[in-house]
C-alpha cells in the first residue's frame, strides 16, 4: 500500500449535539498559538489564570479547582475515586445513562458499597427516595447528574443537598452538560465535589474535565487510610502541579488548556446571567418551533426539562437513522439519537455554549421540516420557524440578532 493520504480537511458542520459543541473562531486561534514547556515561568503563570477564570466560571473560592486531563468522564472518576475508601457506602441517583456510568465507575473502587436510587429516562430521581435508602446508614455521598444529558433532565440540586447533610454526606455534582449553560453557584448550593467537561457549554475542545473539590473534601482527602485507588487521578499529586509547588505530576495538554482559557474567558465576557439567559431563549424558540410542527417533547413538564438538551419523541413510523443522517448530508447539521432504553424512540437536540445561537435554532426548524417532509411525516408548512420568531418576540429579542446577544 503506497497510496498517498490526503490534506486533513473536516467538513464544517454545526452540531446541535450533547457535545461537542461548534467553537469560537477566538478558540481555534488560541489552540494555534505557540506551544511551551509546561515547565516555563510563562506556562505556569497562564495556570494560574486558567484557574481563576474556572473558580468565577464555578462560582467558587475552593483551592482546588483546575481542568483535569480528561474528558467528562474522567471528571466522573476522579470526583467518586477521592472520597471513597474501603468498605464506605455510598449513594448514585441513576436515571440515564451517565448518571449510571457514575454508579459504575463508583463499583469499580474496591469494597465499597454503591447504592443506586433508580429513576426512568425522562424522569427526575425523587430526593425522598434517597433519604429513604440512606436511613440509618453512613453515607459517604450522594452522587447525582445535575443534567442528565441522555434524557434531557435537570435536578434541583437543592433538594439533594438537604438530604445529603440529613446524613452527614458529601454531595457529588456531575455538571458536565450545565456549567456556563445553566445557573449554577458550587459555593451558594453547598457542593462538595463538581465537575464539568471542556466540550459542552464552555465550547472548548473536549479533553479537559474542569473539577473544583471544596476544603472539606480535602481533609477527608488527608485523612485517607489508604491511596486513592488511581494514579492519575489521585488529586493530591495533581495539586502539586495546579497548587502552590507547580512541580511535575504528568504533562498536561497544553494546546487543550490555552483553548479552554480562551474559552472561559469568553464566557465571562459574554457574563454567567448573560450566558444562561441566551440558553433559556434559544431553548424556549426550539421547544416552540418544535411543538408547533406537532412534535412532542420527551420530558412533560418544562420545569424538569435540560436547558442545554432537548429530548424530542420520534414520531410513529419516522426512521431516526434516516432523519439524522439526511440533515447531516443536506444541511451539515448534526443532531443525536438516544442511547440505552430511549435508542429509536428519541432524538436529542443540543444547544451548548457557542452552538446556542438563534440563528442556529431558525436554520435547524427550517432544515428539520425539510427533512421531516422528506422523510413521510406531515408538517405544517413554515409554523416551526414562525412559532420559533414569536417566542424571540416574547423574550424582548429580535430573531435575526448575532451569535452572542
Ligand atoms: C458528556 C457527559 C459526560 C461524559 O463526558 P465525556 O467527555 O464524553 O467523557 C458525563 N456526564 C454528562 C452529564 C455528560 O453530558
Amino acid at each position: 500500500m503506497n497510496e498517498i493520504i490526503g490534506e486533513l480537511l473536516p467538513p464544517t458542520r454545526l452540531m446541535l449535539t450533547p457535545g461537542p459543541s461548534n467553537m469560537d473562531a477566538r478558540v481555534y486561534r488560541a489552540l494555534s498559538t505557540p506551544l511551551v514547556g509546561h515547565m516555563d515561568p510563562w506556562f505556569i503563570e497562564m495556570m494560574g489564570d486558567v484557574q481563576s477564570l474556572l473558580r468565577r466560571v464555578f462560582q467558587t473560592q475552593n483551592r482546588i479547582t483546575f481542568p483535569i486531563s480528561a474528558s467528562g468522564s474522567g471528571g466522573i472518576e476522579a470526583a467518586v475515586l477521592n472520597p471513597l475508601e474501603e468498605g464506605d457506602e455510598c449513594i448514585v441517583c441513576s436515571n440515564g445513562w451517565f448518571s449510571e456510568r457514575m454508579a459504575v465507575i463508583a463499583e469499580r473502587s474496591p469494597a465499597v458499597k454503591v447504592i443506586r436510587v433508580e429513576a426512568p429516562y425522562g424522569s427526575t430521581v425523587d430526593p425522598e427516595a434517597v433519604r429513604r435508602a440512606g436511613k440509618g446508614k453512613k453515607i459517604k455521598f450522594v452522587g447525582l447528574a445535575h443534567g442528565e444529558t441522555s434524557s434531557g433532565v435537570v435536578h434541583r440540586l437543592a433538594d439533594f443537598r438537604q438530604v445529603a447533610d440529613e446524613f452527614g454526606a458529601l454531595l457529588v455534582v456531575d455538571a458536565v452538560a450545565t456549567l456556563a449553560g445553566m445557573p449554577l453557584d458550587i459555593d451558594r448550593e453547598k457542593i462538595d465535589i463538581c465537575f464539568s467537561g471542556s466540550q459542552k457549554a464552555i465550547s472548548a475542545p473536549p479533553g479537559m474535565s474542569p473539577i473544583t473539590v471544596n476544603t472539606g473534601v480535602e481533609e477527608l482527602m488527608r485523612a485517607r487510610k489508604s491511596p486513592v485507588p488511581s494514579w492519575y487521578f489521585d488529586f493530591t499529586p495533581i495539586m502539586t502541579m495546579w497548587g502552590g509547588e507547580r512541580t511535575y505530576h504528568h504533562t498536561p495538554p497544553i494546546s487543550l488548556i490555552y483553548g479552554m482559557r480562551e474559552a472561559l474567558r469568553l464566557v465571562l465576557e459574554e457574563g454567567l446571567e448573560a450566558r444562561w439567559e441566551r440558553h433559556r431563549n434559544n431553548q424556549q424558540a426550539l421547544v416552540a418551533g418544535l411543538e408547533a410542527m406537532g412534535l412532542e417533547m420527551f420530558v412533560p413538564d418544562q420545569a424538569d426539562r435540560l436547558i442545554t438538551v432537548t429530548g424530542v419523541k420520534i414520531p410513529a413510523g419516522i426512521d431516526d437513522r434516516k432523519v439524522r443522517l439526511q440533515l447531516l448530508d443536506e444541511f451539515n447539521i448534526e443532531i443525536a439519537g438516544g442511547f440505552g432504553p430511549v435508542k429509536g424512540k428519541i432524538w436529542r437536540v443540543g444547544l451548548m455554549g457557542y452552538s446556542s445561537q438563534n440563528t442556529h435554532v431558525l436554520l435547524f426548524l427550517a432544515a428539520f421540516e425539510k427533512v421531516l417532509l422528506d422523510q413521510g411525516l406531515r408538517v405544517p408548512a413554515g409554523a416551526g420557524v414562525a412559532a420559533a420568531i414569536r417566542s424571540y418576540q416574547q423574550a424582548g429579542q429580535t430573531a435575526v440578532a448575532g451569535a452572542r446577544k
